[in-house]
This record gives structure tokens, C-alpha cells and sequence, in this order.
């Protein structure tokens, strides 16, 4: 396992906390969003600081052990086994320079806070649907929030990345310092290091005009089969997307979303009320609502759109993309999750992606799935019976939908899968990561996918 000399040195060079796999409250400090992953490290470090980062990797490195990092467990997919878990939920530095619009926020800092520190300057984060995700992983998987057609994933607005490699040094990377790690790093997550800090632009946002409109089972296939028509034809101002849920009898789950089998259509407008009244007004006039709360809004209130849990839950997701979504697609969907179904499904959700997403970064980077018309994400309740069967469950959408899927996906839905890279992609990263990270401390090779095209 590990040298008790190495153990020991480890928690004098630690600041924040260090946890044997076997002692108390190791199961606290690795749980997370995702409650149907259970980690088993043998070691936590809990840090609080870049140096604290720095000693848990050499600490690994010296006794043949991986590194994982957890910031929220939103993104909790597959369980640490007796890997050293670094926690970075003790980072929260968040610094707001209203006049260059950008930010630098530590490894720990979730959505929220960027929010609430940008929002009143009238500047934006390329935050996502829930304001509960940490800041670091959704960026480094890419990000895809609500104003990504119009300016693309959050990684593409990065500036710097301060991240620790394999051999436990600080580095702070840019396009001017290291231009190659600079492009994987963002897009490959953790393959290459753990970031202590992220340094990003902020976009001016003066109004915004959002929310949701949530259709019962009977209008959901006219819904579903209007929206593939509208949304292409959006421009890249507005982001929406169409969710088929199942959501239960639960007092933390919306009223008109508890119990039923219901659409909700989600809509987010960077632009002027009038405008983004007239945009979605064909679909409100597809079928009556049970609700409807688009209206202006402000930018921190995003969540709203959504509506995305905000407690710990178990759950399975699977993701894939779409190069279209023709009525034979539609059908398709219908056929495996619509509201004549009994299947144990949570939501199958429909982006629509596109405009700046399809286009490279300024500077380029490993961003995958810029391909895609739409991504698919699917989410399964994982809660006892139903864990043994919600993988299949989830990936049988995927599969039924693999005619019109460009066989890559995003990194940020689905998990850890490599058929997330094209060929070249994935040929790159893996000779950059035999030169910086040769013993594999951070997990994850790029050797290319044997998964079904569009399942993760
Ligand atoms: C409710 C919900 C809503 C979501 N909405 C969106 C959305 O709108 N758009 C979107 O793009 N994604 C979305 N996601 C996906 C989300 O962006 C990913 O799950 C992301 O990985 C979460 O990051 P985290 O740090 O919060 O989670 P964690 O589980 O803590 O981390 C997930 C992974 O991120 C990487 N990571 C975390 N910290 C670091 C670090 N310091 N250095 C390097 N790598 C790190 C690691 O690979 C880690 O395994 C959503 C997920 C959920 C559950």
C-alpha cells in the first residue's frame, strides 16, 4: 500500500486533513452529489492549498498509487478504489476583477459563488444548469451552460490553468507558458493533473430572459416533435433544450413535475424580453403548459431553468450526441422513453447545441463533441433494485438513438469514456500524456473506444 515513512511525511506537509481509507470518517469526506458511487481510497487528503495538492500526488507517485480529485461528486461516475483522494472542497478563493471581466477561483468554488461575486457587475459565467456544480471539473470537461451557443464552452474562455503533474510541481499553465498542456488540460479533466485554480473571462451580460415551460403526457410527442423543428432554427443567443421526465411523488420535486410524465421545455435568451418572448412563442402555442416561468430574469437565478436537484441522489448517467434530430430520431425516443413506457428513467434530455459550440476555441483546445447538433443525456435512478438495471436502461436510449449519433460525446455527460475524442484527438493526448504523466498517476488512457458508437 504505502511506507509509513511516506504516511507520515504526508501529514506533516499537509495542511488541511489527512484520512487513512480504514479510519473514521473517511465515507463523509469521499461521499458526494452522486450518491450511488462509493469510494474506496486508501488515503484522503483533504487540502487546502496547492501545496497540500503537491505532497498527496508525490505522495502517490512514490508508492505506485493513483491520484483522483473530488470536488462536488456531481461527476462521480465510476468508485475510487484505493487510489489517494484528494478532496478539494476546502478551496474556495474567489476573486471577481469587474474590470478586466474575469475570475480566478480555487479548485473547490462551485457555480454559486461565481454567480453571486460576477452577476451584479453585469458579467456572466459560462456556468451550467445548476449552480451547485463545481466551477473546475464542469470547465475541464468542457462546460456547456446557457450562453454556449452564443460564446461556446466555458473551457474555451479559460485563460490559465494552475495545475499539479505527476511530479507534484505547481505549474501554472497558459497558452504563452505551455501551449500543449494548456490544450489538453482543458478537456480531459483530471488526465493530467489536478488544477488548484482556474483563471477564466467573464462575459458582459446587461439582461436575460429565461426559464421553462412543462407540458403534460398528453402533449408530450407534439411538444417533442415541434421543438425539433423550432430549434434549429434559434439563433445562437438563445440555448434550449427538451427533457422528458419521471420525476417522483417527492416534496423536493417541483409540483407539476411530481409524479407524472412530463416535458419540460427549457429556454435561456442573452437579449431583450420582447425578443425572447417572440422566440419561443411558437412553442407556447404547441399545447397548453402545466407551467410556464419564462419571463426576464436575472442570470443568478439560472437555476431556475432547470430545475436540476439540488440534494445528493443516486443516479446512472449515459451521453451521447446527435448530428440531427429528424422525425425518425423522434420516433425513436418515443419508442424507448415516451410516455406510454414504463421504464425506469429519471429524465432523457435533448440540447440543442450548435453556433459557437461547433466552432474552435480562440485558442484551440481537447474540448470534445463540437460535432454534435444535440447531445443526449440520460439519467437513470440508481436506488436499490433499480441500480443493477440502470445502466442498461440508460444506454439502451443511446443505442436506440446510435443511427444519428456521430459516435463522440462529451466529456461532461456520460462519464469517463475515450470514444468522447475523435481519432486525432485521442492520438495526441495519449502521446502527451506518455511524456508528462509515464506512470500513470492520474488514471484514464486514450486508447480508443471499443464501447458502442455514442454509449460512454
Ligand atoms: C445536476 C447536474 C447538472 C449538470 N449540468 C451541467 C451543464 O449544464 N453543463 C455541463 O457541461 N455539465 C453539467 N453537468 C456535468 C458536470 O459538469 C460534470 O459532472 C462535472 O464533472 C462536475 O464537476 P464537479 O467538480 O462538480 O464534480 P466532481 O464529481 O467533484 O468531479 C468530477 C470530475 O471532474 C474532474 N475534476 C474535479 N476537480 C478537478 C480538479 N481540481 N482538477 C482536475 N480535474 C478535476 C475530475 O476528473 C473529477 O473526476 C451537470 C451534472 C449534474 C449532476
Amino acid at each position: 500500500m504505502y511506507t509509513t515513512g511516506s504516511r507520515e511525511r504526508l501529514a506533516r506537509e499537509v495542511v488541511g486533513a489527512v484520512l487513512d481509507g480504514d479510519g473514521p470518517g473517511v465515507a463523509a469526506a469521499a461521499s458526494g452529489f452522486n450518491t450511488a458511487v462509493t469510494h474506496r481510497p486508501s488515503v484522503v487528503v483533504a487540502a487546502q492549498s496547492a501545496d497540500d495538492v503537491g505532497a498527496a500526488v508525490r505522495f502517490a507517485a512514490e508508492n505506485g498509487l493513483q491520484v483522483a480529485v473530488q470536488a462536488t461528486g456531481h461527476g462521480a461516475a465510476a468508485p475510487v478504489e484505493g487510489a489517494v483522494l484528494v478532496t478539494t472542497g476546502r478551496m474556495q478563493q474567489v476573486q471577481v476583477d469587474p474590470l478586466g471581466a474575469a475570475a480566478r477561483v480555487g479548485a473547490g468554488v462551485r457555480w454559486r459563488s461565481v454567480l453571486d461575486a460576477a452577476v451584479p457587475f453585469g458579467l456572466a459565467p459560462l456556468s451550467g444548469s445548476s449552480s451547485g456544480v463545481g466551477v473546475v471539473g464542469y470547465t475541464l470537461g468542457g462546460g456547456m451552460g446557457h450562453l454556449a451557443r452564443r460564446h461556446g464552452f466555458a473551457a474555451d474562455h479559460v485563460t490559465a490553468v494552475e495545475v499539479v503533474t505527476a511530479d507534484g510541481q505547481t505549474r501554472r499553465v497558459s497558452q504563452r507558458t505551455d501551449p500543449e498542456l494548456f490544450w489538453a488540460v482543458r478537456g480531459s479533466q483530471a488526465r493530467f493533473g489536478i488544477a488548484t485554480a482556474l483563471q477564466f473571462d467573464l462575459l458582459p451580460l446587461p439582461e436575460f430572459f429565461g426559464g421553462a415551460v412543462v407540458f403534460g403526457p398528453a402533449d408530450v410527442e407534439r411538444v417533442l416533435r415541434a421543438f425539433a423543428a423550432w430549434a434549429p432554427t434559434l439563433p445562437e443567443e438563445v440555448t434550449t433544450s427538451v427533457a422528458l421526465l419521471r420525476l417522483p411523488m417527492a416534496d423536493d420535486v417541483p409540483p407539476p413535475l411530481r409524479g407524472v410524465v412530463s416535458l419540460a421545455l427549457r429556454f435561456g435568451f442573452a437579449g431583450p424580453a420582447a425578443r425572447g418572448a417572440e422566440l419561443i412563442g411558437p412553442m407556447r402555442r404547441v399545447a397548453t403548459p402545466l407551467a410556464d416561468s419564462v419571463g426576464p430574469m436575472s442570470y443568478a437565478a439560472v437555476d431556475r431553468i432547470h430545475l436540476d436537484p439540488t440534494e445528493p441522489m443516486p443516479a446512472v448517467m449515459r451521453g451521447g450526441l446527435l448530428h440531427s434530430l429528424p422525425s425518425a430520431a423522434v420516433d425513436a425516443v418515443l419508442e424507448v422513453a415516451g410516455p406510454d413506457v414504463e421504464v425506469p428513467l429519471a429524465m432523457v434530455e435533448l440540447r440543442l447545441m450548435g453556433g459557437a459550440l461547433g466552432r474552435p476555441a480562440r485558442v484551440p483546445n481537447a474540448v470534445a463533441g463540437r460535432e454534435g447538433a444535440f447531445s443526449v443525456t440520460v439519467v437513470a435512478p440508481a436506488s436499490p433494485p433499480l441500480a443493477t438495471v440502470a445502466p442498461r436502461v440508460s444506454e439502451g436510449v443511446l443505442a436506440a438513438l446510435q443511427p444519428w449519433s456521430p459516435g463522440t460525446g462529451l466529456v461532461n455527460f456520460g462519464g469517463w469514456g475515450t470514444s468522447a475524442w475523435g481519432p486525432d484527438d485521442l492520438a495526441r493526448l495519449s502521446r502527451l500524456k506518455a511524456a508528462v504523466d509515464p506512470d500513470d498517476v492520474f488514471g484514464g488512457t486514450f486508447a480508443p473506444a471499443t464501447a458502442a458508437a455514442g454509449a460512454r
